[in-house]
């Protein structure tokens, strides 16, 4: 337990939200708090604008500054905070599920005039596989947005969790006045661009029968705030943090981002009740952050930017112990050791060369190719981090080599691009066919131009007529074994050889479910 002290100190979280609730905004903001960056509009969004071709452009500029971007460290109050980002696209979703594996908590941002999407839904389901806890930020109430109790009975029901707000909002839109502290029992006023550590306009109630309090507000709104708040405490009562921890309640805040208006509130009930970095299921035994010897995972792998050099940035999560430059640890899946001496830290702005980094903390590594997503490295100890899900795809096409004298280098490619996440890989039965399987259409433009420009293979999809990939398995391995070689187009194996059943649609999936009792379907592998 020699790192408890360090493991205290330390907050690691994501912020998610569909597209466009502010994320990018109230990542900003945090930022400001915490002094990482002085200025304004220095957070790159690393969202693509439209589905077409000059994306291709974008996205190769956008790596570049999402790997600066991919994790942000500050300090606030003297708490460490890692501030892990994810991407904003739909199609790139399964960047985001393995990026929630890796933090402690998650802050959710809903649009106050849109409430609960389809992204929204999606994520929160990823979180709700491992309890994550979430505090949820309701934005954007400078506009004229959903009625608050509404918002927060569509958000209850359609995210099944049971929510604690901690503000209350006086209106919204132009009429929005601010939000009251329930915890703080104090009053901020809204001001358009509010300044970062403003204490001034805060103002103080004991009781909210305080004739101040119509003075500031006027008359009808005291009065609706007071009613409100009589409302919602006997609903909700205190705050019980250990149902927060458990991923069972949320606590609910008001503001707009782009106005830095009642971020402030979060941030510090943030540090207050966040989880500070948390043990991890391994698959030996539950490993507790604070034992001594070191211990992290790869959740992300980042191609380099520039195409001469193929090195990658490997993101690795310290998990226990303290991780070292320069020192040997143990590549359990290479069973071979390994050494780094330019680890990259994320403080601030910049990248830098750190000499060591603590559970909680994201370590860039640069990788020659010897890193999977999913990796563990640890001090000897021969164990898998679990729960890294590979989800099942939903687009499937065929790779078609269009230059044979390039094959060599197109396998290579193939294997790095899937190494880092981007797609599934997966080669069919009998007929030998590489196919790749999506989330979204737009990775298989990214995987064609990247194989082009950083591997000078050129290649076509043809599309296959599959809507799911399940990976299958059995206690029985006659009929599992006979179940493959009966339906032999439909299988193949995924790149760690496990087998996998390729359904051309839900009937016919539901149909070898029901005719096949003994057989196992499974949606999300597991990587490890
Ligand atoms: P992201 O896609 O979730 O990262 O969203 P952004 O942070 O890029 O914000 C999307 C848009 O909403 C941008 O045009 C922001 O300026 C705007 N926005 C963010 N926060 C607020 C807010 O509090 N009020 C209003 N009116 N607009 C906001």
């Amino acid at each position: 337990m020699r790192y408890t002290n360090e493991i205290n100190k330390r907050k690691t979280f994501a912020i998610i939200s569909h597209p466009d609730a502010g994320k990018t905004t109230l990542t900003e903001k945090f930022l400001l708090f915490g002094g990482a960056i002085q200025t304004a509009g220095a957070v790159k969004s690393n969202k693509i604008k439209k589905h077409a071709t000059s994306d291709f452009m974008e996205i190769e500029r956008q790596r570049g500054i999402s790997v600066a971007t991919s994790v942000m460290s500050f300090e606030y109050k003297g708490v460490l905070i890692n501030l892990l980002d994810t991407p904003g696209h739909k199609d790139f979703a399964e960047d985001t599920y393995r990026t929630l594996t890796a933090v402690d908590s998650v802050i959710l941002v809903i649009d106050s005039v849109n409430g609960v999407e389809a992204q929204t839904r999606r994520l929160m389901e990823v979180c709700r596989m491992r309890d994550t806890p979430v505090i949820v930020f309701i934005n954007k109430m400078d506009r004229d947005g959903k009625n608050r109790f509404d918002l927060l009975e569509e958000v209850e029901k359609e995210l099944n969790i049971q929510l604690h707000p901690m503000t209350w909002p006086i209106n919204s839109g132009k009429d929005f006045k601010g939000v009251y502290n329930l915890y703080d029992k104090n009053l901020v006023l809204f001001t358009a661009n509010t300044k970062a550590v403003d204490e001034d306009d805060l103002i103080r109630f004991d009781r909210l029968d305080n004739s101040l309090l119509d003075e500031k507000l006027g008359e009808k709104d005291a009065m609706v705030l007071r009613e409100d708040v009589e409302l919602v405490d006997g609903v909700h009562g205190q705050l019980n943090v250990a149902d927060y921890l458990q991923g069972k309640v949320a606590p609910v805040f008001f503001g707009s981002a782009i106005n830095n208006f009642g971020v402030r509130e979060m941030l510090d009930t943030f540090i207050r009740i966040a989880p500070v970095p948390r043990g991890r299921e391994t698959s030996k035994r539950h490993l507790a952050a604070d034992e001594d010897k070191f211990s992290g995972f790869v959740f992300k792998i980042h191609a380099n930017l520039d195409p001469k050099h193929r090195d990658r940035i490997a993101f690795l999560r310290v998990c226990s112990g303290r991780f070292e430059r320069n020192k040997y640890f143990h590549h359990v899946r290479l069973d071979k050791d390994v050494r780094f001496s330019n680890p990259y830290t994320f403080l601030a702005r910049d990248k830098d060369v750190i000499e060591e980094a603590y559970p909680g903390d994201v370590v860039g590594l640069f990788d020659t190719g010897n890193f999977k997503i999913g990796d563990t490295l640890t001090e000897g100890e021969d164990f898998y981090f679990t729960g890294i899900p590979s989800f099942s795809p939903e687009i499937f096409k065929e790779v078609v080599n269009r230059d044979p004298m390039k094959t060599k280098q197109l396998e290579k490619g193939l294997l790095q691009l899937t190494d880092e996440g981007v797609a599934q890989l997966f080669t069919q039965f009998g007929g030998n066919k590489k196919i790749i399987g999506c989330v979204g259409e737009l990775q298989f433009e990214v995987i064609q131009y990247r194989l082009l420009h950083e591997y000078g293979a050129s290649v076509q999809f043809n599309a296959q007529p599959f809507y799911k990939a399940c990976w299958i398995t059995s206690k029985d391995a006659k009929k599992l074994d006979d179940f493959t070689r009966f339906k032999n187009a439909n299988i193949a194996v995924d790149k760690d050889g496990f087998l996998v059943y390729l359904a051309q649609s839900e009937w016919f999936l539901n149909t070898e479910r029901t005719n096949n009792p003994e057989i196992e379907f499974h949606f999300t592998s597991e990587i490890h």
